[in-house]
């Protein structure tokens, strides 16, 4: 199975504009990697690039160490699965998984075992006489599934398989595909725009916005410590909340401005960034999780913050409060930009009763706090 490097890799296309930028990455053989970033952000493109549909700008791609820039599509051994798959739908299951390998001219024999191996792996063996109309959407991107794979490939590329599926039967899937990866153990590159997807099957995530990385690492890393606002906000729904601040040290010990009042800052906080001393006083940018916000008894008085409710959703088994805590938020984007309010996003568990227009009190906790420079790069930890 291939080891997958990216040095430098760049895509521009013929009109200008960039398709990808300067990307260097490394996939371990056999590991599953989520490549997760909004439409447009050179996804696809950076697919097409390792599949050899689309030649590099810039930069090298090696398969097992082997630079393999200029090997055409065929002599790459990867296979590729897409959001619009097609199976033929005259074509029984077993004929479907078994036609790449019939194109390639094996011996019948040989491709009986093969399409009888991949059909165990992925569960089809007792559909396999079965026509594509009578199967449910989640069988059908088996089989797209396992025409791929019966052809032993090296890499195997996923753009945005899942799209066209309902939300339950893609959380069904992606458990699948999962173990399908684990078990074959096939070095595998899936592309998503949805965040969701991303951290619940990668083991590493890799983030792109407009063609650049912007961080790499296993999702909790990703989740706990962003490497700039853009990434901090597009993980988690909703994703963190960003606003200005300044950290001080004082009688009261280290605080953390929102919105004009002093917070206490938890020690792990202030352990987190040994550079913090040199940016006291310094305007930041705060980065905290809805979860950060608490029933206000839990804390004490001087991690309270009375903030009116702009809004409320109610999820059943948690509650989403918006809250207008007087703080200015940043644009993620940049970390900067006009000057907004934007209400902040606050998680509780169970159903909290108060109407928006009414003003709560809640506690911050500050313990998972993460910083941001005035440019939206995190703070150095
Ligand atoms: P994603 O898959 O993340 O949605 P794409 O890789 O399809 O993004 O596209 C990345 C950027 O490259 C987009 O701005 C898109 O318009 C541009 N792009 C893609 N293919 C071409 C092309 N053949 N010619 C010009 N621009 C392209
Ligand atoms: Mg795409």
């Amino acid at each position: 199975m291939a080891r997958v490097e990216l040095n430098g890799v760049a895509k521009r296309f013929a009109d200008g504009s960039w398709g990808v930028r300067d990307l260097s990455l490394t996939v371990e053989a056999g590991e599953l990697l989520v490549v997760v970033g909004p439409s447009g952000s050179g996804k696809s493109t950076l697919l097409r690039l390792l599949a050899g549909l689309e030649g590099v700008s810039g930069g090298e791609i090696r398969f097992d160490g082997e630079v393999v820039n200029d090997r055409s599509p065929q002599g790459r051994n990867v296979a590729m699965v897409f959001q619009n798959y097609a199976l033929y739908p005259h074509m029984s299951v077993r004929a479907n998984l078994a036609f790449p390998l019939r194109m390639r001219r094996l011996a019948r024999r040989e491709i009986a075992t093969k399409v009888k191996q991949v059909a165990a792996t992925l569960g089809l063996t007792e559909l396999l006489e079965r026509k594509p109309a009578q199967l449910s959407g989640g069988q059908r991107q088996r089989v797209a599934m396992g025409r791929a794979l019966v052809r032993d490939p090296g890499l195997f590329l996923m753009d945005e398989p899942l799209s066209n599926l309902d939300a339950r039967l893609r959380a069904e899937i992606r458990t699948e595909i999962a173990a399908v990866v684990r078990r074959t153990g096939i070095t595998t590159i899936y592309v998503t725009h949805d965040q969701v997807e991303a951290v619940t099957l990668g083991d590493r995530v890799a983030v792109v916005r407009a063609g650049i990385l912007q961080q790499v690492g296993p999702p909790e890393a990703l989740y706990r410590r962003p490497a700039n606002t853009f990434v901090a906000a597009f993980l988690g729904t909703p994703g963190m909340n960003l606003f200005r601040t300044v950290v001080r040290r004082g009688e009261e010990g280290v605080t953390l401005d929102l919105g004009g009042r002093r917070l206490p800052l938890a020690p792990e906080a202030v352990a987190a960034y040994p550079d913090l001393d040199r940016r006291l006083g310094e305007p930041l940018i705060a980065g905290l999780r809805p979860e950060a916000f608490v029933a206000a008894d839990t804390v004490s008085a001087a991690s309270r913050i009375e903030a009116r409710l702009t809004a409320v959703e109610h999820l059943g088994h948690e509650t989403l409060l918006y809250l207008d805590a007087g703080v200015e938020t940043v644009d993620p984007e940049t970390g900067g930009g006009a000057p907004t309010r934007r209400p902040l996003a606050a998680r509780l568990p169970g159903l909290v009763r108060a109407p928006a227009g009414d003003t709560l009190s809640l506690g911050v906790t500050t313990e998972k706090l993460a910083l941001f420079c005035p440019d939206g790069g995190a703070l150095r930890g």
